[in-house]
């Protein structure tokens, strides 16, 4: 594996690009949207912020993905299930499509997205890394 871009740690991200949630407050399960309904029948949340570690439940190689990210094919993408329990569908980067596993750790890292417009304005957000 290597790395090709400096690594930001998700503690030191700003509020603005952390994974903000919701909890149930009866029985702890987080969501990433907030929902009318806990599976469990409740109908309150809190607030949350995600720790941002996880591990690949589920992952695939994306050759030709939407135009926008097309200079990134072939990318690897993945549904992520947080420690908090949410899970998250993001693109997992720095590492090969045959290095990955079920099960892999990874961490949030918050990289560039896309260039859109004719200024070409940098749309940021976050992806996952493989932890070493
Ligand atoms: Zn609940």
């Amino acid at each position: 594996m290597f790395r090709k871009s400096p690594i930001i740690r998700w503690r030191s991200y700003g509020d603005r690009y952390k994974l903000h949630g919701h909890k149930c407050t009866k029985c702890g399960t987080t969501y990433f949207e907030k929902k009318g309904m806990c599976i469990c029948g409740n109908l309150e949340f809190s607030e949350m912020d995600f720790s941002g570690e996880g591990k690949i439940i589920s992952f695939t190689q994306i050759h030709s993905g939407p135009e926008s990210f097309s200079e990134m094919a072939p990318y690897c993408v993945g549904i992520i299930e947080l420690k908090e329990g949410a899970k998250i569908t993001a693109q997992i980067v720095d590492c090969k499509y045959e290095d990955l596993k079920i099960g892999t750790e990874v961490e949030a890292v918050f990289r560039k997205f896309y260039k859109s417009g004719e200024k070409g304005i940098i749309h940021y957000g976050t992806k996952f890394i493989p932890k070493l």
